[in-house]
C-alpha cells in the first residue's frame, strides 16, 4: 500500500513541473501585456470592420404599346457631406469646408443649413420664426449640451462661442477666414453637429445641383463630398390609365416580411398596384452592395462597391394610352350625360344615380388588353394631395372596376346560352320557338318575356336580335344547367382571364354555387341563369374576353397587359407571346349565329342602329335592386374579321342602351371613324422631336 502511494507521487512529478512552468509563463506574459506592451496591444484590438449597405437599383420604366412614356424616371443630384470622411483635425476640417464654399460660390449655389441666425457678423440675430419650431429647439438643445455651452446666450455671444469651439479664431483671437466663408463654415458645422446623420446617411448640403456644379465640386478633390443621384417617378400622360399603371411607394407594413424574404431592404420602393405591382419582379432589377470599412468609432476609412446594381427591365404595356384616354373620356361624359338627362326628364330611377362604370377593349386575336377604363378615376401625379378625398368618395375612385368589379351580365349572357344550345344540339339555328309572353312549361314557376305580349315565332338569330327572354328560357331548359355551364366555363365565364392584375373570378350561376350558400337549385333557376340573371356576375374584362372567344371561333386567349420587356440598354428584348387558355367546343355555325345575332341586335337597338361601321353589339340590363338597373353592353368590331371586343358597364345606368355611346366612341377612335362610324382621312400622327 505504502509503495503504491510512493509510485503514484513519483509518476506525477513531471506534471507538477509542467504546471509550474505554465504558471510562470502566464505570469511573464501578463506582466508584458500590463506593463511593457500596452501600445502594441491597443493597436491590435482597435480593429476595422466592414458594413454592407444596399444600393437600390434603378427601377425599370413603363411605356404603352406605341412607346409613349407612362411611368419613367427623372433624376436629380444632391451634393452630400459625409462627416466621417472629413479630416478629424479642426483646422483641416475648416480648410476643407472653406474650399467647398469657394466652389459653391463660383457656381452660384448656397449650402442648405439649419442654424437659426440671420445677419452678418457682428450684426447677428436669432431667426425668431425658425426658433419657434420644435425641431429647431431640439437641435439647438442637442448642440449646446454636446459643446457644453450654456443656454440663454444672446445671439452674438453664442456665435462667438461657436467660433471658438470650431477653432475659427487663431491664437490671438483673430478671424482666420473672411466673414462670408467663416459664416458658411459655422452654418455647415452646426448643421452637421445637430442633425442626425451617420456613415451611409450623409448630410444633404445642396439639393438639385446641375452637372456643372457636381463636376466642379468633384474636381476640387474636397474630402467628404458625395454626389447622390435621386430618382422620382414621372407620369407621361397624367391622370390617364392610373388604375393600369399603378403607384410605387414604401413597402406596406403587412407585406414587409414577404419583401424582406425576397431580399428587399426596409426602406425599398416597390410597386403598390397596377402594372407597377404586377411586374415588380421585372421592374425592380437587382440591388447592389457598397461596403464601408469602419474603425471602432464608426469612422469610415474606406468604401468599395462589392456588387454593382443591375437596373430593372423596361416594360411595354399592351395598353394604347391614346385609346385609353378616349375610352375614359367617353365613359365619363356618358355617365354625366345619363345623370343630366335623367334629371331633365324628372323620371325617377332613369339614371340619375349613375356615378361609376367600366369600359374594356380587348384584342380578339391575341388577348392583349388595349384599354381598361374605370370611372371615376384618379391622377397619379396628385395622388398624395388627393388621397383623403379619394378614400372617402362613395363612388370609390381607387377601385378598379374593370377587373375587380363583378356585375350581372343581363342579356349579354344569351350569346353563351345560344352557343351551348347549338353545341349540345338542344336547338339548331333554325329552331323556331313561339313566344307567347308568359313561359308556362312549369306549373309553379312561369316567368314572362320582357315583351309581355310575346315576340311570336322566332328563330335563333332573331331571338338574339330581339333579346327574347322566352326563347332563351326554352333553350336553357332544353340544354340543362350542367351542359350549359360546360360551354360557359369554356368561354371563360366565372373563370380568371389571366390578366396580371388582381382580378375577381366572378360567379357562374350553378347548382354547386347555390349549394355552397346553403340553398337548392330549382328548374326556375336554370331559366333565370339562361337569360343572365340568377347568381351570374362577371368582371367587365371577363365579358370582353368571353365575346372574343365567341366571335373568333372559340379560342380563349389569356388576357395580358404585357407586350414586351427589355433590359436597360435595350439589347435584350423579350416579346410576350399570346397564350391560349382553352378552346371552346364550338363550330362555325355557332360563331356565325353569335355574330349575326349581335349584328341584328345592333340594328334593332336605338342607341346603336345609326352607327355606320359594321359591328355587332348586345345590350344587357341587369336589375341590381327594385329600382336600379346596371347598363351593360358588349361589342365586337369589325364585323367580317373581328379585331377587338369591348364591354361597358354603367352602375345604375338604367338600361343597356345607355352603355352604347362610350363603346361606339371608343370604336370610332380605334378605327379612326367619325362619331357616326364613317371613315375619316388618316389621322395626323404627331412628329416626335429628334433626339
Ligand atoms: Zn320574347
Amino acid at each position: 500500500m505504502q509503495q503504491n502511494k510512493r509510485k503514484f507521487n513519483i509518476r506525477y512529478i513531471p506534471l507538477y513541473v509542467l504546471y509550474a512552468a505554465a504558471c510562470i509563463l502566464f505570469f511573464v506574459k501578463l506582466v508584458n501585456i500590463q506593463i511593457t506592451g500596452t501600445d502594441r496591444y491597443v493597436k491590435t484590438m482597435s480593429m476595422t470592420h466592414e458594413r454592407e449597405v444596399a444600393v437600390q437599383s434603378i427601377r425599370g420604366e413603363i411605356y404603352d404599346r406605341n412607346g409613349v412614356p407612362l411611368a419613367t424616371n427623372e433624376y436629380s443630384q444632391t451634393l452630400q457631406l459625409d462627416y466621417s470622411s472629413l479630416p478629424a483635425d479642426n483646422g483641416e476640417k475648416n480648410a476643407t469646408l472653406a474650399s467647398i464654399v469657394s466652389v459653391l460660390d463660383k457656381c452660384g449655389r448656397e449650402a442648405e443649413t439649419v442654424l437659426p441666425m440671420t445677419g452678418t457678423y457682428p450684426h447677428m440675430e436669432y431667426d425668431e420664426e425658425m426658433m419657434q419650431t420644435q425641431l429647431c429647439k431640439n437641435r439647438m438643445y442637442k448642440f449646446l449640451i454636446y459643446h457644453n455651452i450654456k443656454s440663454g446666450l444672446k445671439c452674438l455671444d453664442l456665435y462667438e462661442e461657436i467660433l471658438k469651439e470650431y477653432a475659427l479664431l487663431d491664437e490671438d483671437g483673430e478671424h482666420i477666414y473672411d466673414t462670408h466663408t467663416e459664416d458658411i463654415i459655422v452654418r455647415i458645422r452646426y448643421s452637421l453637429d445637430c442633425t442626425d446623420f451617420a456613415p451611409g446617411n450623409p448630410y444633404p448640403l445642396v439639393s438639385d445641383i446641375d452637372l456643372k456644379t457636381a463636376t466642379a465640386v468633384l474636381e476640387s478633390g474636397c474630402k467628404g463630398v458625395l454626389i447622390k443621384k435621386d430618382c422620382v417617378r414621372v407620369y407621361g400622360v397624367p391622370g390617364v390609365g392610373s388604375n393600369v399603371i399603378g403607384r410605387i411607394g414604401k413597402i406596406p407594413a403587412d407585406k414587409m416580411d414577404e419583401y424582406l424574404a425576397k431580399g428587399y431592404s426596409y426602406d425599398a420602393t416597390v410597386g403598390l398596384n397596377g402594372a407597377e405591382a404586377a411586374f415588380e419582379d421585372m421592374l425592380r432589377g437587382e440591388d447592389g452592395v457598397t461596403v464601408y470599412v469602419e474603425d471602432d468609432y464608426g469612422n469610415v476609412l474606406d468604401s468599395y462597391v462589392k456588387k454593382e446594381p443591375v437596373p430593372g427591365r423596361n416594360i411595354y404595356l399592351t395598353i394604347d394610352i391614346e385609346l385609353q384616354e378616349a375610352a375614359e373620356k367617353a365613359l365619363g361624359s356618358q355617365i354625366r350625360k345619363i345623370v343630366a338627362d335623367a334629371r331633365a326628364t324628372g323620371i325617377a330611377d332613369s339614371g340619375e344615380k349613375a356615378d361609376s362604370g367600366a369600359l374594356t377593349v380587348f384584342s380578339a386575336k391575341t388577348g392583349e388588353v388595349l384599354a381598361l377604363a374605370s370611372y371615376p378615376t384618379y391622377d397619379l401625379t396628385t395622388f398624395s394631395e388627393d388621397y383623403a378625398e379619394l378614400a372617402s368618395n362613395p363612388a370609390k375612385p381607387l377601385f378598379d372596376r374593370t377587373v375587380s368589379g363583378a356585375y350581372q351580365p343581363g342579356s349579354t349572357f344569351k350569346l353563351a346560352t345560344a352557343i351551348s344550345g347549338l353545341m349540345s344540339k338542344s336547338i339548331t339555328q333554325f329552331t323556331c320557338i313561339n313566344d307567347t309572353g308568359k313561359y308556362t312549361y312549369y306549373d309553379d314557376y312561369q316567368p314572362s318575356c320582357w315583351l309581355r305580349s310575346g315576340h311570336g315565332e322566332l328563330e335563333l338569330v332573331d331571338a338574339i336580335g330581339a333579346s327574347c327572354n322566352y326563347y332563351f328560357y326554352e333553350t336553357g331548359r332544353r340544354t340543362g344547367i350542367e351542359e350549359m355551364n360546360k360551354y360557359c366555363r369554356q368561354l371563360g365565364l366565372g373563370e380568371y382571364t389571366g390578366i396580371e392584375l388582381p382580378e375577381t373570378k366572378g360567379i357562374l350561376a350553378s347548382p354547386e354555387y347555390k349549394e355552397s350558400i346553403g340553398q337548392r337549385w330549382s328548374p326556375g333557376d336554370t331559366l333565370q341563369a339562361a337569360i343572365g340573371q340568377s347568381y351570374n356576375s362577371f368582371t367587365p374584362l371577363q365579358l370582353s374576353s368571353y365575346i372574343a372567344a365567341a366571335v373568333n371561333g372559340g379560342t380563349r386567349y389569356k388576357a395580358t397587359l404585357l407586350l414586351r420587356s427589355c433590359n436597360y440598354s435595350g439589347s435584350d428584348v423579350q416579346e410576350n407571346q399570346p397564350q391560349v387558355l382553352g378552346i371552346v367546343e364550338m363550330d362555325e355555325t355557332a360563331q356565325d349565329c353569335v355574330k349575326r345575332g349581335m349584328k341584328r341586335s345592333k340594328e334593332l337597338t336605338t342607341a346603336t342602329k345609326e352607327y355606320k361601321f359594321p359591328i355587332g353589339t348586345k345590350t344587357g340590363t341587369a336589375q341590381t335592386s327594385k329600382t336600379n338597373n346596371n347598363a351593360v353592353l358588349v361589342a365586337f368590331a369589325p364585323y367580317d374579321d373581328p379585331e377587338i371586343t369591348l364591354s361597358c358597364v354603367i352602375e345604375n345606368g338604367a338600361n343597356g342602351g345607355n352603355a352604347a355611346q362610350p363603346v361606339l366612341d371608343t370604336i370610332s377612335y380605334y378605327f379612326n371613324l367619325s362619331k357616326n362610324g364613317t371613315r375619316l382621312p388618316p389621322r395626323q400622327t404627331e412628329q416626335t422631336p429628334a433626339e
